[in-house]
Protein backbone atom coordinates (compact mmCIF):
# COMPACT_ATOMS: atom_id res chain seq x y z
CA UNK A 1 0.00 0.00 0.00
CA UNK A 2 1.44 3.68 -0.86
CA UNK A 3 -0.72 6.11 0.96
CA UNK A 4 -0.01 9.64 -1.16
CA UNK A 5 -0.46 12.69 0.40
CA UNK A 6 -3.75 14.18 0.30
CA UNK A 7 -3.10 18.06 -0.44
CA UNK A 8 -5.55 21.00 -0.60
CA UNK A 9 -5.16 23.71 -2.43
CA UNK A 10 -1.74 25.31 -3.01
CA UNK A 11 -1.62 28.74 -5.06
CA UNK A 12 1.76 30.69 -5.19
CA UNK A 13 0.71 32.75 -2.22
CA UNK A 14 -1.42 30.51 -0.15
CA UNK A 15 -1.45 26.56 1.40
CA UNK A 16 -4.70 24.86 3.29
CA UNK A 17 -4.32 23.15 6.59
CA UNK A 18 -6.25 20.26 6.79
CA UNK A 19 -8.12 18.42 9.69
CA UNK A 20 -6.03 15.03 9.39
CA UNK A 21 -8.77 13.09 10.77
CA UNK A 22 -11.15 13.61 7.75
CA UNK A 23 -8.66 15.81 5.11
CA UNK A 24 -11.36 18.50 5.32
CA UNK A 25 -9.35 22.23 5.11
CA UNK A 26 -9.34 24.19 8.63
CA UNK A 27 -8.37 27.33 6.92
CA UNK A 28 -5.95 28.68 4.51
CA UNK A 29 -2.91 30.61 5.30
CA UNK A 30 -0.16 32.79 3.25
CA UNK A 31 3.24 31.88 2.24
CA UNK A 32 5.49 33.64 3.29
CA UNK A 33 8.07 34.52 0.53
CA UNK A 34 11.79 35.44 1.13
CA UNK A 35 10.92 39.23 0.89
CA UNK A 36 7.75 38.49 3.49
CA UNK A 37 10.19 36.91 6.05
CA UNK A 38 13.17 39.76 5.53
CA UNK A 39 10.04 41.97 6.28
CA UNK A 40 9.49 40.30 9.18
CA UNK A 41 12.78 39.87 10.62
CA UNK A 42 13.68 43.96 10.03
CA UNK A 43 10.22 44.47 11.89
CA UNK A 44 11.36 42.00 14.58
CA UNK A 45 15.49 43.95 14.70
CA UNK A 46 13.16 47.13 15.63
CA UNK A 47 11.47 45.53 18.53
CA UNK A 48 14.37 43.75 19.91
CA UNK A 49 15.78 46.80 20.47
CA UNK A 50 12.87 48.14 22.44
CA UNK A 51 12.61 44.70 24.03
CA UNK A 52 15.67 44.15 25.16
CA UNK A 53 16.37 47.83 26.76
CA UNK A 54 13.14 46.80 29.20
CA UNK A 55 14.22 45.75 32.33
CA UNK A 56 13.82 41.85 32.96
CA UNK A 57 10.93 42.72 35.55
CA UNK A 58 9.16 44.62 32.54
CA UNK A 59 9.59 41.93 30.40
CA UNK A 60 8.03 39.66 32.99
CA UNK A 61 4.75 41.35 33.57
CA UNK A 62 4.49 41.19 29.73
CA UNK A 63 4.91 37.63 29.39
CA UNK A 64 2.70 36.97 32.20
CA UNK A 65 -0.04 39.21 30.42
CA UNK A 66 0.68 36.93 27.91
CA UNK A 67 0.52 34.00 29.90
CA UNK A 68 -2.91 34.63 31.33
CA UNK A 69 -4.12 35.44 28.08
CA UNK A 70 -3.25 32.39 26.91
CA UNK A 71 -4.13 30.72 29.94
CA UNK A 72 -7.95 32.08 29.68
CA UNK A 73 -8.26 31.28 26.09
CA UNK A 74 -7.35 27.86 26.86
CA UNK A 75 -10.20 25.86 25.19
CA UNK A 76 -9.57 28.45 22.00
CA UNK A 77 -6.09 27.49 20.85
CA UNK A 78 -6.81 23.78 22.13
CA UNK A 79 -9.89 23.65 19.73
CA UNK A 80 -7.30 24.92 16.95
CA UNK A 81 -4.69 22.42 17.66
CA UNK A 82 -7.01 19.37 17.70
CA UNK A 83 -8.95 20.77 14.39
CA UNK A 84 -5.15 20.80 12.72
CA UNK A 85 -3.34 17.69 14.26
CA UNK A 86 -6.67 15.90 15.22
CA UNK A 87 -5.23 14.64 18.58
CA UNK A 88 -8.06 14.15 21.64
CA UNK A 89 -8.94 17.13 23.38
CA UNK A 90 -7.49 16.20 26.78
CA UNK A 91 -4.15 15.74 24.84
CA UNK A 92 -4.86 19.57 23.17
CA UNK A 93 -5.57 21.07 27.09
CA UNK A 94 -2.43 18.36 28.86
CA UNK A 95 -0.18 20.07 26.00
CA UNK A 96 -1.98 23.93 26.18
CA UNK A 97 -0.84 23.59 30.25
CA UNK A 98 2.63 22.07 30.15
CA UNK A 99 3.79 25.41 27.65
CA UNK A 100 2.25 27.84 29.66
CA UNK A 101 3.68 26.62 32.86
CA UNK A 102 6.85 26.82 30.76
CA UNK A 103 5.98 30.42 29.67
CA UNK A 104 5.70 31.08 33.71
CA UNK A 105 9.12 29.47 34.25
CA UNK A 106 11.36 31.49 32.01
CA UNK A 107 9.98 34.69 32.70
CA UNK A 108 9.73 34.08 36.06
CA UNK A 109 13.63 33.21 35.67
CA UNK A 110 15.45 35.17 33.31
CA UNK A 111 16.63 37.68 36.37
CA UNK A 112 18.08 35.23 38.38
CA UNK A 113 20.03 33.02 35.75
CA UNK A 114 20.77 36.09 33.13
CA UNK A 115 21.45 39.21 34.99
CA UNK A 116 25.41 40.07 36.01
CA UNK A 117 26.49 38.33 38.66
CA UNK A 118 29.75 37.86 40.61
CA UNK A 119 31.96 34.97 40.21
CA UNK A 120 35.02 34.48 42.01
CA UNK A 121 38.29 36.60 40.68
CA UNK A 122 40.78 34.03 41.95
CA UNK A 123 44.21 34.96 43.71
CA UNK A 124 45.80 36.24 40.78
CA UNK A 125 43.19 38.75 39.60
CA UNK A 126 42.28 39.13 42.96
CA UNK A 127 42.23 43.44 42.82
CA UNK A 128 39.40 42.96 39.72
CA UNK A 129 35.87 42.52 40.86
CA UNK A 130 34.75 39.82 37.82
CA UNK A 131 31.11 39.76 36.94
CA UNK A 132 28.98 37.90 34.10
CA UNK A 133 25.68 38.71 31.97
CA UNK A 134 24.00 36.78 29.66
CA UNK A 135 23.32 39.11 26.76
CA UNK A 136 20.30 38.54 24.45
CA UNK A 137 21.58 38.03 20.96
CA UNK A 138 18.59 39.71 18.72
CA UNK A 139 16.08 38.02 16.57
CA UNK A 140 15.98 34.24 17.28
CA UNK A 141 14.01 32.19 14.04
CA UNK A 142 11.98 29.38 15.84
CA UNK A 143 10.87 26.57 13.34
CA UNK A 144 8.83 23.98 14.56
CA UNK A 145 7.15 20.68 13.69
CA UNK A 146 3.44 19.71 13.81
CA UNK A 147 3.29 16.98 16.63
CA UNK A 148 3.44 19.22 19.82
CA UNK A 149 2.80 22.40 17.54
CA UNK A 150 2.77 24.56 20.82
CA UNK A 151 4.57 22.94 23.47
CA UNK A 152 7.42 22.36 21.42
CA UNK A 153 8.11 25.62 19.89
CA UNK A 154 7.35 27.51 23.22
CA UNK A 155 10.33 25.72 24.05
CA UNK A 156 12.10 28.21 22.41
CA UNK A 157 10.13 30.98 21.97
CA UNK A 158 9.48 31.55 25.60
CA UNK A 159 12.85 31.20 26.96
CA UNK A 160 14.09 33.51 23.60
CA UNK A 161 11.68 36.20 24.28
CA UNK A 162 12.41 35.97 28.32
CA UNK A 163 16.00 36.32 27.59
CA UNK A 164 14.75 39.41 26.05
CA UNK A 165 15.20 38.74 22.04
CA UNK A 166 12.22 39.31 19.30
CA UNK A 167 11.21 35.80 17.87
CA UNK A 168 10.11 35.27 14.21
CA UNK A 169 8.30 31.84 14.25
CA UNK A 170 7.78 29.37 11.14
CA UNK A 171 5.51 26.81 12.06
CA UNK A 172 5.14 23.43 10.16
CA UNK A 173 2.48 23.48 7.26
CA UNK A 174 0.57 21.06 8.98
CA UNK A 175 -0.04 23.36 12.37
CA UNK A 176 0.28 27.06 11.05
CA UNK A 177 -3.55 27.88 12.65
CA UNK A 178 -2.39 27.29 15.91
CA UNK A 179 1.29 29.79 15.54
CA UNK A 180 -1.40 32.18 14.13
CA UNK A 181 -3.13 31.98 16.92
CA UNK A 182 -0.32 32.49 18.99
CA UNK A 183 0.69 35.71 17.31
CA UNK A 184 -2.89 37.10 17.41
CA UNK A 185 -2.50 36.46 21.07
CA UNK A 186 0.86 37.88 21.62
CA UNK A 187 -0.19 41.19 19.40
CA UNK A 188 -2.61 42.13 22.29
CA UNK A 189 0.06 42.07 24.37
CA UNK A 190 3.28 43.40 23.24
CA UNK A 191 3.13 47.22 22.49
CA UNK A 192 5.48 46.00 19.52
CA UNK A 193 6.19 43.26 17.17
CA UNK A 194 8.58 40.97 19.06
CA UNK A 195 6.55 37.84 18.42
CA UNK A 196 5.78 37.21 14.60
CA UNK A 197 4.94 34.25 12.57
CA UNK A 198 5.60 33.59 9.14
CA UNK A 199 3.36 30.94 7.70
CA UNK A 200 4.38 29.03 4.70
CA UNK A 201 6.14 25.25 3.27
CA UNK A 202 9.51 24.47 3.76
CA UNK A 203 11.01 27.31 1.59
CA UNK A 204 9.69 29.58 3.81
CA UNK A 205 11.79 27.44 6.98
CA UNK A 206 14.79 27.74 4.37
CA UNK A 207 14.36 32.12 4.09
CA UNK A 208 14.46 32.28 7.57
CA UNK A 209 17.29 30.23 7.94
CA UNK A 210 19.08 32.96 4.83
CA UNK A 211 17.48 35.88 6.29
CA UNK A 212 20.06 37.45 9.00
CA UNK A 213 18.40 36.32 12.38
CA UNK A 214 21.10 35.57 14.93
CA UNK A 215 20.20 32.46 15.86
CA UNK A 216 17.80 29.72 14.97
CA UNK A 217 16.26 27.14 16.68
CA UNK A 218 15.09 23.79 15.01
CA UNK A 219 12.96 21.22 16.20
CA UNK A 220 11.88 18.68 13.48
CA UNK A 221 13.59 15.64 11.57
CA UNK A 222 17.23 15.03 11.84
CA UNK A 223 17.04 15.28 7.69
CA UNK A 224 15.48 18.92 7.75
CA UNK A 225 18.01 19.45 10.77
CA UNK A 226 21.33 18.60 8.35
CA UNK A 227 19.71 21.15 6.03
CA UNK A 228 18.82 24.05 8.44
CA UNK A 229 22.28 24.18 9.54
CA UNK A 230 23.65 23.78 6.16
CA UNK A 231 21.81 26.85 5.22
CA UNK A 232 22.58 28.41 8.90
CA UNK A 233 26.58 27.62 8.22
CA UNK A 234 26.66 30.09 5.39
CA UNK A 235 26.39 33.37 7.15
CA UNK A 236 27.75 31.61 10.55
CA UNK A 237 24.17 31.50 11.94
CA UNK A 238 24.07 29.76 15.05
CA UNK A 239 22.12 26.52 15.40
CA UNK A 240 19.48 24.81 18.16
CA UNK A 241 18.68 21.66 16.85
CA UNK A 242 16.03 19.91 18.57
CA UNK A 243 15.73 16.50 16.35
CA UNK A 244 14.11 13.29 16.22
CA UNK A 245 14.68 9.87 18.70
CA UNK A 246 14.34 6.53 19.15
CA UNK A 247 13.76 6.12 23.14
CA UNK A 248 14.32 3.26 24.84
CA UNK A 249 12.35 2.03 28.03
CA UNK A 250 13.79 -0.67 30.47
CA UNK A 251 12.56 -3.17 32.44
CA UNK A 252 14.82 -4.16 35.30
CA UNK A 253 14.06 -7.61 37.42
CA UNK A 254 12.91 -5.61 40.41
CA UNK A 255 10.38 -3.36 38.08
CA UNK A 256 6.86 -2.34 39.27
CA UNK A 257 5.65 -4.45 36.69
CA UNK A 258 2.16 -2.93 36.38
CA UNK A 259 3.74 1.24 36.39
CA UNK A 260 6.30 -0.76 33.21
CA UNK A 261 3.14 -1.16 31.78
CA UNK A 262 0.87 1.73 32.10
CA UNK A 263 4.30 3.79 31.29
CA UNK A 264 5.43 1.74 28.45
CA UNK A 265 1.47 1.63 26.42
CA UNK A 266 1.19 5.46 27.20
CA UNK A 267 5.05 6.41 26.07
CA UNK A 268 4.34 4.48 22.92
CA UNK A 269 1.19 5.08 22.02
CA UNK A 270 0.53 8.78 23.32
CA UNK A 271 -0.43 11.29 20.58
CA UNK A 272 -0.62 8.10 17.90
CA UNK A 273 3.26 7.34 18.77
CA UNK A 274 3.66 10.98 17.40
CA UNK A 275 6.46 11.99 19.98
CA UNK A 276 9.97 13.22 20.00
CA UNK A 277 11.22 10.98 23.57
CA UNK A 278 8.08 8.41 22.93
CA UNK A 279 8.89 5.12 23.43
CA UNK A 280 10.00 3.10 20.65
CA UNK A 281 11.97 0.52 21.91
CA UNK A 282 11.68 -1.66 25.50
CA UNK A 283 14.05 -3.75 26.77
CA UNK A 284 13.02 -6.17 29.05
CA UNK A 285 14.79 -8.29 31.90
CA UNK A 286 14.37 -12.38 31.10
CA UNK A 287 13.16 -13.01 34.51
CA UNK A 288 10.21 -10.70 34.23
CA UNK A 289 9.95 -10.37 30.21
CA UNK A 290 6.82 -12.98 29.98
CA UNK A 291 4.60 -11.48 32.67
CA UNK A 292 5.56 -7.73 31.24
CA UNK A 293 4.52 -9.11 27.68
CA UNK A 294 1.44 -10.75 28.64
CA UNK A 295 0.32 -7.27 30.55
CA UNK A 296 1.68 -4.60 27.88
CA UNK A 297 -0.53 -6.59 25.23
CA UNK A 298 -3.76 -6.56 27.18
CA UNK A 299 -3.18 -3.33 28.59
CA UNK A 300 -2.75 -1.92 24.50
CA UNK A 301 -5.82 -3.58 23.21
CA UNK A 302 -7.72 -1.03 25.27
CA UNK A 303 -6.33 1.96 23.34
CA UNK A 304 -7.95 2.48 19.55
CA UNK A 305 -6.94 4.99 16.88
CA UNK A 306 -10.06 6.55 16.11
CA UNK A 307 -12.21 9.92 15.69
CA UNK A 308 -14.74 9.20 18.42
CA UNK A 309 -15.11 10.58 21.85
CA UNK A 310 -13.67 7.68 23.60
CA UNK A 311 -10.15 7.21 21.35
CA UNK A 312 -7.54 7.70 22.92
CA UNK A 313 -5.65 8.67 19.90
CA UNK A 314 -6.14 10.41 17.02
CA UNK A 315 -4.66 10.28 13.05
CA UNK A 316 -1.43 10.18 12.04
CA UNK A 317 -1.04 13.80 11.25
CA UNK A 318 1.70 13.82 8.22
CA UNK A 319 0.08 11.26 5.64
CA UNK A 320 3.26 10.30 4.59
CA UNK A 321 4.60 8.95 7.83
CA UNK A 322 1.98 6.06 7.35
CA UNK A 323 4.28 4.48 4.72
CA UNK A 324 7.24 4.86 7.45
CA UNK A 325 5.00 3.28 9.90
CA UNK A 326 4.00 0.09 7.43
CA UNK A 327 8.07 -0.19 6.47
CA UNK A 328 9.27 -0.61 9.48
CA UNK A 329 6.38 -2.95 10.45
CA UNK A 330 7.15 -5.09 7.43
CA UNK A 331 10.82 -5.08 8.07
CA UNK A 332 10.40 -6.39 11.64
CA UNK A 333 8.46 -8.97 10.31
CA UNK A 334 10.77 -9.73 7.26
CA UNK A 335 13.83 -10.07 9.39
CA UNK A 336 11.97 -12.43 11.41
CA UNK A 337 10.60 -10.41 14.32
CA UNK A 338 6.82 -11.31 15.21
CA UNK A 339 3.34 -8.96 16.04
CA UNK A 340 2.08 -9.78 19.29
CA UNK A 341 -0.46 -7.17 18.77
CA UNK A 342 -1.64 -5.87 15.03
CA UNK A 343 0.48 -5.97 12.05
CA UNK A 344 0.84 -4.21 8.85
CA UNK A 345 -2.95 -4.21 8.59
CA UNK A 346 -3.24 -1.79 11.50
CA UNK A 347 -2.06 0.97 9.36
CA UNK A 348 -4.77 2.56 8.09
CA UNK A 349 -5.74 5.71 5.65
CA UNK A 350 -5.42 8.05 8.54
CA UNK A 351 -5.60 5.65 11.72
CA UNK A 352 -2.82 3.33 12.76
CA UNK A 353 -3.97 0.44 15.57
CA UNK A 354 -1.50 0.43 17.96
CA UNK A 355 1.20 -2.54 17.38
CA UNK A 356 3.62 -4.75 19.44
CA UNK A 357 6.69 -6.42 17.75
CA UNK A 358 8.85 -9.11 19.42
CA UNK A 359 12.31 -10.85 19.17
CA UNK A 360 13.04 -8.34 15.94
CA UNK A 361 16.93 -8.01 15.42
CA UNK A 362 18.49 -5.23 16.67
CA UNK A 363 19.62 -4.16 12.68
CA UNK A 364 15.83 -4.02 11.53
CA UNK A 365 14.58 -0.30 10.66
CA UNK A 366 12.12 -0.56 13.59
CA UNK A 367 15.05 -0.86 15.75
CA UNK A 368 17.28 1.89 13.97
CA UNK A 369 14.85 4.28 12.46
CA UNK A 370 12.09 6.85 13.91
CA UNK A 371 9.09 5.53 13.36
CA UNK A 372 6.77 7.82 14.97
CA UNK A 373 3.57 5.60 15.28
CA UNK A 374 2.03 3.60 17.85
CA UNK A 375 4.00 0.75 17.43
CA UNK A 376 6.90 -0.60 19.66
CA UNK A 377 9.39 -3.47 20.10
CA UNK A 378 10.10 -5.24 23.13
CA UNK A 379 13.05 -7.37 23.31
CA UNK A 380 14.51 -9.64 26.23
CA UNK A 381 17.78 -8.39 27.88
CA UNK A 382 19.84 -11.35 29.88
CA UNK A 383 21.27 -8.46 32.39
CA UNK A 384 20.82 -4.56 32.27
CA UNK A 385 24.15 -3.91 31.29
CA UNK A 386 22.82 -5.51 27.95
CA UNK A 387 19.81 -3.09 28.05
CA UNK A 388 22.13 -0.12 28.81
CA UNK A 389 24.70 -1.29 25.65
CA UNK A 390 21.20 -1.45 22.89
CA UNK A 391 20.12 1.61 24.13
CA UNK A 392 23.40 3.39 24.22
CA UNK A 393 24.00 1.79 20.61
CA UNK A 394 21.18 3.83 18.82
CA UNK A 395 22.46 6.87 16.48
CA UNK A 396 19.46 8.81 18.14
CA UNK A 397 19.86 9.60 21.93
CA UNK A 398 17.42 11.81 23.24
CA UNK A 399 14.92 10.45 26.29
CA UNK A 400 14.85 7.50 28.09
CA UNK A 401 12.86 5.48 30.92
CA UNK A 402 13.87 2.83 33.64
CA UNK A 403 11.56 1.58 35.64
CA UNK A 404 13.82 -0.50 38.95
CA UNK A 405 12.53 -0.57 42.41
CA UNK A 406 16.54 -0.19 43.28
CA UNK A 407 18.74 0.23 40.74
CA UNK A 408 17.48 3.08 38.60
CA UNK A 409 20.07 6.00 39.00
CA UNK A 410 22.27 3.85 38.59
CA UNK A 411 20.98 2.35 35.25
CA UNK A 412 20.06 5.98 34.37
CA UNK A 413 23.75 7.17 34.64
CA UNK A 414 25.56 4.72 32.43
CA UNK A 415 22.82 6.13 29.38
CA UNK A 416 24.32 8.39 26.92
CA UNK A 417 21.24 10.64 26.07
CA UNK A 418 19.94 14.14 27.25
CA UNK A 419 16.99 13.03 29.50
CA UNK A 420 15.52 10.10 31.45
CA UNK A 421 12.70 9.06 33.60
CA UNK A 422 13.22 6.92 36.60
CA UNK A 423 10.02 4.97 37.24
CA UNK A 424 8.47 7.19 34.86
CA UNK A 425 7.75 8.45 31.40
CA UNK A 426 8.44 11.86 30.00
CA UNK A 427 8.49 13.44 33.07
CA UNK A 428 11.23 15.95 32.50
CA UNK A 429 9.55 17.75 29.53
CA UNK A 430 7.06 18.95 32.23
CA UNK A 431 9.71 20.18 34.93
CA UNK A 432 10.48 23.36 33.38
CA UNK A 433 13.92 23.87 35.21
CA UNK A 434 15.28 20.97 33.65
CA UNK A 435 17.38 21.01 30.43
CA UNK A 436 15.95 19.27 27.22
CA UNK A 437 17.65 17.96 24.29
CA UNK A 438 19.56 15.20 22.51
CA UNK A 439 22.72 13.75 21.66
CA UNK A 440 23.88 12.45 18.27
CA UNK A 441 21.30 12.19 15.49
CA UNK A 442 18.41 13.79 17.99
CA UNK A 443 20.51 17.09 18.15
CA UNK A 444 21.91 19.82 20.34
CA UNK A 445 21.63 22.63 22.45
CA UNK A 446 18.80 22.49 25.26
CA UNK A 447 15.47 24.32 25.44
CA UNK A 448 14.06 24.70 28.94
CA UNK A 449 15.60 25.71 32.23
CA UNK A 450 18.63 27.97 33.20
CA UNK A 451 20.39 26.14 30.02
CA UNK A 452 17.13 27.26 27.33
CA UNK A 453 17.62 30.68 28.60
CA UNK A 454 21.36 31.25 28.32
CA UNK A 455 20.84 29.38 24.94
CA UNK A 456 19.35 32.15 23.66
CA UNK A 457 22.37 34.79 24.63
CA UNK A 458 25.90 35.62 24.59
CA UNK A 459 27.71 35.41 28.12
CA UNK A 460 29.59 39.09 28.32
CA UNK A 461 31.86 39.16 30.66
CA UNK A 462 33.46 41.71 32.86
CA UNK A 463 36.36 43.00 34.94
CA UNK A 464 36.61 46.37 36.92
CA UNK A 465 39.76 47.07 38.67
CA UNK A 466 38.70 47.96 42.36
CA UNK A 467 42.51 48.13 43.52
CA UNK A 468 45.88 48.60 42.55
CA UNK A 469 47.06 45.09 41.93
CA UNK A 470 49.65 43.49 44.41
CA UNK A 471 51.69 42.50 41.84
CA UNK A 472 50.98 44.10 37.91
CA UNK A 473 51.15 41.67 35.36
CA UNK A 474 48.87 43.15 32.04
CA UNK A 475 51.48 46.03 31.59
CA UNK A 476 55.34 46.41 29.98
CA UNK A 477 56.29 48.30 33.29
CA UNK A 478 55.69 44.75 34.62
CA UNK A 479 58.93 43.83 36.85
CA UNK A 480 61.59 40.81 37.22
CA UNK A 481 60.28 40.56 40.94
CA UNK A 482 56.49 40.83 39.88
CA UNK A 483 57.29 37.69 37.63
CA UNK A 484 58.91 36.12 40.13
CA UNK A 485 56.39 36.77 42.95
CA UNK A 486 54.00 35.06 39.99
CA UNK A 487 56.09 32.58 39.58
CA UNK A 488 55.78 31.58 43.59
CA UNK A 489 52.69 31.91 43.79
CA UNK A 490 51.15 29.65 40.58
CA UNK A 491 54.07 27.01 42.38
CA UNK A 492 51.97 27.52 46.19
CA UNK A 493 48.98 27.40 44.44
CA UNK A 494 49.04 24.22 41.81
CA UNK A 495 52.59 22.99 41.76
CA UNK A 496 52.01 20.83 45.05
CA UNK A 497 49.75 17.93 43.07
CA UNK A 498 52.42 17.61 40.50
CA UNK A 499 55.32 14.78 40.43
CA UNK A 500 58.97 15.63 40.62
P1 LIG B 1 10.33 18.28 9.64
O1 LIG B 1 11.79 18.17 9.77
O2 LIG B 1 9.69 17.73 8.43
O3 LIG B 1 9.88 19.82 9.72
C1 LIG B 1 10.19 20.64 10.82
C2 LIG B 1 10.04 22.09 10.41
O4 LIG B 1 11.05 22.43 9.46
C3 LIG B 1 8.71 22.41 9.73
O5 LIG B 1 8.27 23.68 10.13
C4 LIG B 1 9.10 22.40 8.28
O6 LIG B 1 8.24 23.13 7.45
C5 LIG B 1 10.46 23.04 8.33
N1 LIG B 1 11.30 22.83 7.15
C6 LIG B 1 11.18 21.90 6.18
N2 LIG B 1 12.18 22.03 5.27
C7 LIG B 1 12.95 23.07 5.68
C8 LIG B 1 14.14 23.68 5.20
N3 LIG B 1 14.76 23.24 4.10
N4 LIG B 1 14.66 24.70 5.88
C9 LIG B 1 14.07 25.14 7.02
N5 LIG B 1 12.94 24.60 7.54
C10 LIG B 1 12.39 23.57 6.88
O7 LIG B 1 9.73 17.66 10.98
P2 LIG B 1 8.22 17.38 11.32
O8 LIG B 1 7.44 18.65 11.28
O9 LIG B 1 7.75 16.23 10.52
O10 LIG B 1 8.33 16.96 12.86
C11 LIG B 1 8.56 15.66 13.28
C12 LIG B 1 9.99 15.50 13.70
O11 LIG B 1 10.28 16.43 14.73
C13 LIG B 1 10.28 14.13 14.28
O12 LIG B 1 11.51 13.67 13.80
C14 LIG B 1 10.37 14.41 15.77
O13 LIG B 1 11.15 13.48 16.48
C15 LIG B 1 10.97 15.77 15.78
N6 LIG B 1 10.72 16.43 17.04
C16 LIG B 1 11.76 16.63 17.90
C17 LIG B 1 11.55 17.20 19.13
C18 LIG B 1 12.67 17.47 20.07
O14 LIG B 1 12.50 18.28 20.97
N7 LIG B 1 13.83 16.85 19.93
C19 LIG B 1 10.20 17.59 19.56
C20 LIG B 1 9.19 17.35 18.58
C21 LIG B 1 9.46 16.80 17.37
P3 LIG B 1 7.05 22.37 6.68
O15 LIG B 1 6.25 21.66 7.72
O16 LIG B 1 6.31 23.49 6.09
O17 LIG B 1 7.69 21.45 5.71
Amino acid sequence: MTITEPTGTRTAATFDSLDPRTGAVVATHPIASEADVQAAVERARKAATWWSGLSFADRKTRLNAWKSLITNRIDELAAVMQAETGKPQGDAMLECALAIDHLAWAAGHAKKVLGRHKVPSGLVMANQKATVEYAPLGVIGVIGPWNYPVFTPMGSIAYALAAGNAVVFKPSEYTPGVGAWLEKTANEVFEQPVFQVVTGLGETGAALCRSGVNKVAFTGSTATGKRVMAACSESLTPVLIEAGGKDALIVDVDADIEAAVDGAVWGANANAGQTCAGVERVYVHEKVYDEFLEQVVARTKEVHANNDADAKIGPITMPSQLNIIKRHIDDALASGGKAVLGGPESVGDRFVQPVILVDVPETSAAVTEETFGPTMTVTKVKSMDEAVALTNASKYALGSSVFSKRNGMQIAEKLRVGMTAINGVITFAGVPSLPFGGVGDSGFGRIHGPDGLKEFTYAHAITRQRMKPLIALTTFQRTEKAEEQLGKMIAMLHGRGGKK
